[in-house]
């Protein structure tokens, strides 16, 4: 029996003053897979992203859900229904709410349902007795295992994550990421990963997808594209990252 991909995308496209920004992108992710869509900054990655979280509209394209279109040039499900789970660089924490308040914030139920989800994953966190804190006493890192927390709490069928990392310091980064993705890895969800440095693709993918110009160029297991670039730009792209 075929599996089908938690996340299917095709010949997605999208153009902004006549530019096209997203050039035909194809993908797809299956359950528990790490896909890192990896390229320069501008290649058009946060684009492809936010189509399929459902905050910007495609020119043409579809994309499925285990098998189910949920949008096309007619079909458009919402993006709060789209069972999608986001850690987005500009969608940072609620600052007014406590960290039990930003991890319930997307969960339904009863209070004390709410309650004993938002336990279980600021427990899978390592950040229970944060609970009552707000966003401000918390380090960088600790606000990250925040963040993560709230977009899994309501068990998303895809995470989408765009460069959430990049505002952490050096030190602290590999540890996170590492983090990351062991929790991520206890899910059942296809993560989709932007980001422009070749060595957190490396880290956590299971699947690159370099792109560039809007286009996907090569695909395939980290080692493989590392060690087998295409050609001199991304033989370029991989030296001048690092
Ligand atoms: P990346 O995430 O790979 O850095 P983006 O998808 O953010 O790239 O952007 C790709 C290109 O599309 C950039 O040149 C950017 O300026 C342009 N772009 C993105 N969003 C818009 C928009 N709403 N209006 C006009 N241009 C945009
Ligand atoms: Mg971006």
């Amino acid at each position: 029996m075929a599996e089908v991909p938690r996340l299917e995308i095709r010949n997605l496209r999208r153009s902004f003053d006549g530019r096209a920004v997203v050039d035909g992108v194809s993908l797809s992710i299956m359950p528990g897979q790490v896909t890192c869509l990896l390229g320069p900054s501008g290649c058009g990655k946060s684009t492809t992203l936010r189509m399929i979280a459902g905050v910007e509209t495609q020119d043409s394209g579809e994309i499925y859900v285990d098998g189910k279109l949920i949008s096309d040039a007619v079909t458009r499900v919402p993006p709060e229904r789209r069972e999608i789970g986001l850690m987005f660089q500009d969608f940072a924490l609620f600052p007014h709410l406590s960290v039990e308040g930003n991890v319930a914030y997307g969960l339904r139920g009863s209070r004390a349902e709410k309650r004993a989800r938002v336990e279980e994953m600021l427990g899978r966190v390592h950040m229970q007795r944060f609970i009552d804190m707000f966003p401000h006493q918390l380090s960088g890192g600790e606000q990250q295992r925040v963040a993560l927390a709230r977009a899994l709490a309501p068990q998303p069928r895809i995470m989408l994550m765009d460069e959430p990392f990049s505002g952490l310091d050096n030190r602290l980064r590999d540890g996170i990421r590492d983090e990351t993705l062991s929790i991520l890895k206890e899910e059942d969800t296809a993560v989709l990963l932007v980001t422009h440095e070749p060595d957190e693709a490396m880290r956590m993918a299971d699947e690159i997808a370099l792109m560039r110009d809007g286009k996907i160029v090569q695909q395939g297991a980290p080692y493989n594209v590392y060690t087998r670039p295409l050609d001199r730009a991304s033989v370029a792209f991989f030296s001048d990252a690092n």
